[in-house]
C-alpha cells in the first residue's frame, strides 16, 4: 500500500497534537509530510525530530531563525508566513491537507487545497462560514474532497453515508451548551475569561472554547453544515445534549432517525476524516453502556444565546454576511479573552457589524479578504 502523504496546517495546536498521535500508530498507511505552527517553534522542532516531515513551517516570520537553527542537523525544509502555509498545502505529492488554523487564516488554504485536488480534512471550520459559497463550487468543479474533522459533521457524515440525498429530511446537531448552560442572564454579566475557558466535556483551543461558551460555535456549525451536506438552513436544527455522547443526528423521510455516538474525543472524527470512507483501530477510551445513567435533550434558549441566531441571520443575508459574522466574532473573542469587553458585550459586536458592514453583491475571495479585514478594524473600536 502507498503511503498518504498529510499536510498538517496548525500542527502544534489542540488537533493537530492529536493528529500526530493518531499518525504515530498508522505509520504503514500514513507519513508526514509537513507540519506548521504559528509561534511554537520549540514544539515546532521536537515534532520534526520525531517525525522527520520533508516540510515544516512557521507562519510568523519572527521565530524563523531560532526554529532553522533548532532543526540544523535534520533534513528538513523550513518555511514561514502564509506562502510557506500554501507551498505545503497545493504540493504536488500532497495526498491530504488537514487544516486545523484557527479562524479566517484558513480559508485560502482550504480553497487552494481542494482546487488542486486534495482531500481536506477541515477543522478550520470558519472556512466554510466565510466562503461556503466559493467552496462548494471549487468541490464540484475540481477533484478535491471535503471531509469534515468537526465532530458533529463528522457524525452527520456517518449518519448519512450509504443514504441517498433525498431521504434526508433533518439535520439535528447536538450542543454541549457549554459551561453557562444554566446561567441566568445577569449571572452572565459576570463571567470571566476563567469561567468561560473551562468547558465541561471537551478539551480545545481558546478560541473554541469561547465560541462553545457564548454558543457562536453552534451557529458557525450550522453554517458550516448547510454548505457541507446541502440541507436548507429551515432543516438544520439544534438541540442541546449535555453528556455529549451523542455527536449529532439525522432524520429521515421515513421517521427513522440515525445519531453517531462516541466518547467525547477528537480523535475519533480526526482519524474518520483521514480515513474515510473506512475505519481502522483508534486507541480511544470506549464507552461501558452499562454504566451509562441517561441521555438527556433540551431546547437551545435563544434569549440566553443569541449568538446562534446571529448565525442563522447572517447565513441567510447571504453574500459576505458571514465572513463579517467570523470576522467580528474572531475580533471580540479575542478582546474577551484580553478582558477589554465583557462575555455578554459579544453578540453586541457581532451584531453591529453585521449590521453596518453588509452590503449586497457577488462574493469572490478577494472580496472576503477585503471585508474580513474591514470588519476587524471595525469590532476593535466597538463597545
Ligand atoms: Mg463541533
Amino acid at each position: 500500500m502507498t503511503k498518504k502523504n498529510i499536510s498538517i496546517l496548525g500542527s502544534t495546536g489542540s488537533i493537530g497534537t492529536q493528529t500526530l498521535d493518531i499518525l504515530s500508530r498508522n505509520q504503514e498507511q500514513f507519513r508526514v509530510f509537513a507540519i506548521s505552527g504559528n509561534r511554537n517553534w520549540r514544539l515546532l522542532a521536537e515534532q520534526a525530530a520525531r517525525f522527520l516531515p520533508e516540510f515544516i513551517v512557521i507562519t510568523h516570520a519572527d521565530h524563523y531563525d531560532e526554529l532553522k537553527r533548532a532543526v540544523s542537523d535534520l533534513p528538513v525544509k523550513v518555511l514561514s508566513g502564509k506562502e510557506g502555509i500554501l507551498e505545503v498545502t497545493v504540493h504536488p505529492d500532497v495526498d491530504i491537507v488537514l487544516n486545523s488554523l484557527v479562524g479566517f487564516s484558513g480559508f485560502i488554504p482550504t480553497y487552494e487545497a481542494l482546487r488542486h485536488g486534495k482531500r481536506v480534512a477541515l477543522a478550520n471550520k470558519e472556512s466554510l462560514v466565510v466562503g461556503g459559497e466559493l467552496i462548494r463550487k471549487v468541490v464540484g468543479s475540481h477533484d478535491g474532497q471535503l471531509v469534515p474533522v468537526d465532530s458533529e459533521h463528522s457524525a452527520i457524515l456517518q449518519s448519512i453515508t450509504g443514504e441517498p440525498h433525498k431521504a434526508i429530511r433533518k439535520l439535528i446537531l447536538t450542543a454541549s451548551g457549554g459551561p453557562f448552560r444554566e446561567l441566568s442572564r445577569d449571572a452572565m454579566k459576570k463571567v470571566t475569561v476563567e469561567q468561560a475557558l473551562n468547558h465541561p466535556n471537551w478539551n480545545m483551543g481558546a478560541k473554541i472554547t469561547i465560541d462553545s461558551a457564548t454558543m457562536m460555535n453552534k451557529g458557525l456549525e450550522v453554517i458550516e453544515a448547510y454548505w457541507l451536506f446541502n440541507v436548507p438552513l429551515e432543516n438544520i436544527e439544534t438541540v442541546i445534549h449535555p453528556q455529549s455522547i451523542i455527536h449529532s443526528m439525522v432524520e429521515f423521510v421515513d421517521g427513522s432517525t440515525k445519531a453517531q455516538m462516541g466518547p467525547p474525543d477528537m480523535r475519533v472524527p480526526i482519524q474518520y476524516a483521514l480515513t474515510y470512507p473506512d475505519r481502522i483501530d483508534a486507541d480511544v477510551p470506549l464507552i461501558d453502556w452499562r454504566k451509562m445513567q441517561r441521555l438527556t435533550f433540551e431546547p437551545v434558549d435563544n434569549g440566553r444565546f443569541p449568538c446562534l441566531n446571529l448565525a442563522r441571520y447572517a447565513l441567510k443575508q447571504g453574500g459576505v454576511a458571514p465572513a463579517v459574522l467570523n470576522a467580528a466574532n474572531e475580533v471580540a473573542v479575542d478582546r474577551f479573552l484580553k478582558r477589554e469587553i465583557m462575555y455578554i458585550q459579544i453578540p453586541g459586536i457581532v451584531e453591529s457589524c453585521l449590521e453596518s458592514l453588509v452590503t449586497p453583491g457577488d462574493v469572490s475571495a478577494d472580496l472576503l479578504c477585503d471585508i474580513d479585514a474591514e470588519t476587524r478594524k471595525k469590532a476593535r473600536q466597538l463597545n
